[in-house]
């Protein structure tokens, strides 16, 4: 008698007539998967599997990497550069030379009529490293406007501000390996399996081999939370409070580690008195955990050989998102943890080369972890491109989240996206609609004609996609890995290096700079610039970069193989070589549910989407899986309004309204609504966006909104005409 599978027939997989196997690193998220794509006798990418040798997936992946080779067939590619006079005109090819002559005059007409920075750009974390170095060359050393930023402002500037202001650079310090030597794992708003599944399986891996407890701290229940030892299910935007209680009971319970506090930091004045400010049973009142659990957590931090922390979106995309990331610094300075093999914090990123821009694009300060405002960095980078030091500005412009009121005033006359999709990823988008129809001159880059910000656009240009170019990307454990070019871009469609450095040539001093004209070439300007800084590059090239599936910075001339972690010598970048135990105050002063508005809005990722879907939306399997925007709800909360399992409800927020489809569950507090943030129209027509003071990063994650309802036969109708794919 035959069971279980012996009765079936086989599983076949598919022959797609592989012949030929190409390297990669994924181009969606910062887990950085080494991948290969396979090629067919036509050399027409037909198949995706995670590389076997390489230590980030081991020959993993997940469901968007493993489509990946259909991206570059996928609709709505941008083909050719189209102009028009006005967003109410029809697009009208022109070639290259006509629109980068056309774009150079009119970004010389708007500075010349309104000053220097009256022209904008903002980029994305979705180039590779060496373009991101070339557009910081061609916007910091050529064109030389001050209001210049990334679109990772959304997601990473208060880890970044958060690292800066307690290590004195940015740069997370610990590693995936870590997972394996920690001996207590604390995850703060990061929904890892759905988020960063890749991640999340290396976990998973670490602990079949040996258990250590793992504490998730995140409002929802989420697939993470539910496999968690400890869940905290915490008030929104309360992290900070729950992290100054536990270091409260750490000193309170003499369990810091006093020898690594007295010879690698230095306090801030009122440190102790925050701290002191901070007992369980008051903190618990505010972030809603219970004063003995909150205890507990701190004792099996603190008493751990090894602890570590990791985090995303729930600590960064808060309006003190740079405290709660100093906050977690403060946690693992005062228990010894950081550059500890197994403990310190890894922040991390999303987009896939979202360390790439910060490390090289100049967007907040000079290439290679550089400062606008140290004269020293000015002067270096002057005489590196042969410029007049004069011509940088001495502090650090606006960023993308005050470049929107900029333009919203009158400050800013024209802006440069680059890979990015506000109409989508800003929140207000209502606002951000009647901010765009005030430009009197926008241009959209993107490998994507159809990206839902090109409406506004009066010049687009096509770009070449992913693996269409070579390049490198750094993950969040800053691990420098390669992409190959695997096949030609569309029609007229440009690596975007090339057409910086095109659009270079129509400015004098744009003649004078060398824009080098191959990936290894600028890897090379890139490797020199690197030498003695803390993302020291110098020791690698493409080749063993390739060789070796990836290398962790730092890695000096000379050093075969990567650093794992940071600060493993207590020495910090600040100038004294210690870091800073920083003081911070809990001040609450976010949009918070109330009579009229009573659920909080809660916004996250589905495992199928990246980003405003401008790619997955596209690709089969993944639009099948997450087609539609849908909101959770906790059904007595659902009960009591009378709305049903997969019926439709209209969100209300101070800002506008969106229809969703209402999904019951018990992932969410009775007080609160979940929605995923991938969908265009949707729930960024209701968040508010607060900024944190010191990273300018927007609380995606704290809005208040009431739930109304709504015709079921007209919501599925606009249901069905919103979906843009
Ligand atoms: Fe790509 Fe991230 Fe998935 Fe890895 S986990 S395959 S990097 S999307």
């Amino acid at each position: 008698m035959l069971f279980g599978r012996g009765k079936r027939n086989p599983v076949k997989i598919a022959d797609k007539g592989v012949v030929d196997w190409k390297y990669a690193t994924c181009g969606y998220c910062s887990v950085g998967c080494s991948l290969e794509i396979g090629l067919d006798k036509d050399g027409k990418p037909v198949s995706t599997r995670g590389a076997a040798g390489a230590d980030v997936n081991r020959g993993k992946a997940c469901i968007k990497g493993l489509f990946e080779h259909e991206l570059f067939n996928s609709p709505g590619r941008g083909t050719y550069p189209k102009m028009r006079k006005s967003r109410f005109d029809a697009f009208e090819r022109t070639s290259w030379d006509g629109a980068l002559d056309h774009m150079a005059e009119e970004i010389k007409r708007i500075q010349l009529t309104y000053g220097r920075d009256a022209f904008a750009v903002v980029s994305t974390g979705q180039l590779m490293t060496e373009e991101f170095y070339t557009l910081g060359k061609l916007t910091r050393g050529v064109i030389g406007t001050n209001n210049y930023d990334g679109n990772t402002t959304l997601c990473m500037a208060s880890a970044v501000s958060g690292y800066k202001r307690s290590f004195g650079s940015d740069g997370p310090p610990g590693a995936y390996e870590d997972f394996e030597h920690t001996e207590c794992l604390m995850a703060f708003g990061s929904n890892l399996p759905e988020q960063h599944p890749i991640i999340y399986w290396r976990l998973k891996e670490a602990l079949e081999k040996r258990k250590f407890p793992v504490i998730v701290v995140d409002p929802r229940v989420t697939m993470f939370a539910q496999m968690a030892d400890i869940h905290l299910a915490i008030t929104p935007g309360t992290d900070l409070v729950l992290l100054n209680a536990m270091a409260h009971v750490i000193f309170h319970e003499g369990l810091e580690d006093q020898d690594y506090i007295a010879e690698h930091t230095n306090k801030a004045n009122d440190f102790h008195k925050v701290i002191d400010e901070h007992d369980p049973d008051s903190a618990s009142e505010i972030c809603g955990i219970d004063a003995d659990t909150i205890r507990l957590c701190a004792r099996l931090y603190a008493n751990a050989g090894a602890a570590m922390s990791i985090w995303t979106m729930g600590i960064n995309q808060s309006t003190h998102g740079s405290d709660g990331v100093a906050a977690i610094n403060n946690l693992n300075l005062i228990t010894g943890n950081v550059g500890k093999k197994g403990g310190g914090g890894l922040s991390i990123t999303g987009q896939c080369n979202a360390m790439g821009t910060r490390e090289w694009s100049s967007c907040s300060g000079l290439p290679g972890y550089r400062s606008l405002e140290i004269a020293e960095h000015r002067r270096e980078m002057a005489e590196f491109w042969g410029i007049d030091e004069g011509f940088f500005p001495e502090k650090r412009g606006l960023t993308e989240t005050d470049i929107f009121p900029a333009i919203e005033s009158g400050q800013i006359k024209g802006l440069w996206l680059v890979a990015t999709n506000p109409m989508t990823s800003m929140a207000n988008t209502a606002r951000i609609r009647k901010t765009m129809e005030k430009l009197e001159f926008l241009v959209v880059q993107d490998a994507y004609e159809d990206v839902e910000t090109n409406e506004y656009a009066h010049l687009f240009l096509p770009a070449a996609l992913w693996a269409e170019k070579e390049g490198v990307f750094t993950n969040t454990e800053r691990r420098v890995n390669y992409v190959s070019k695997i096949t030609e871009p569309p029609a007229d469609a440009k690596p975007d290096r090339d057409i910086f450095a095109a659009l270079a040539q129509r400015w004098e001093q744009g003649r004078k700079i060398k824009f080098p004209e191959t990936a290894p070439e600028i890897f090379d300007e890139m490797r020199t610039l690197s030498k003695g800084r803390l993302c020291d590059i110098s020791g690698m090239s493409h080749d063993k970069i390739k060789k070796q599936n990836g290398i962790q910075w730092p890695c000096p001339e000379g050093q075969e193989a990567g650093s794992p972690r940071l600060y493993e010598d207590g020495a910090f970048e600040h100038s004294d070589g210690r870091a800073k135990l920083l003081a911070l105050p809990f001040n609450d002063n976010n949009e918070r549910p109330e009579n009229k508005y009573p659920f909080w809005l809660n916004t996250g990722r589905v495992v199928e989407h990246f980003h405003s879907r401008t790619k997955t939306g596209k690709l089969g399997n993944l639009n099948k899986f997450s087609p539609t925007p849908y909101m959770e709800m906790n059904p007595d909360a659902a009960r009591e309004l009378g709305v049903e399992h997969m019926s439709y409800v209209r969100l209300v927020s101070k800002r506008g309204d969106a229809v969703v489809l209402a999904q019951l569950t018990q992932r969410v507090p009775r007080d609160m609504v979940f929605i995923p943030f991938h969908f265009f129209d949707c729930v960024n027509r209701l968040t508010l966006g607060l900024l944190d003071p010191h990273s300018r990063q927007p609380a995606y994650k704290q809005s208040a909104v009431r739930v109304e309802p709504v015709d079921q036969d007209e919501a599925a109708q606009m249901n069905v005409e919103n979906r843009t794919y």
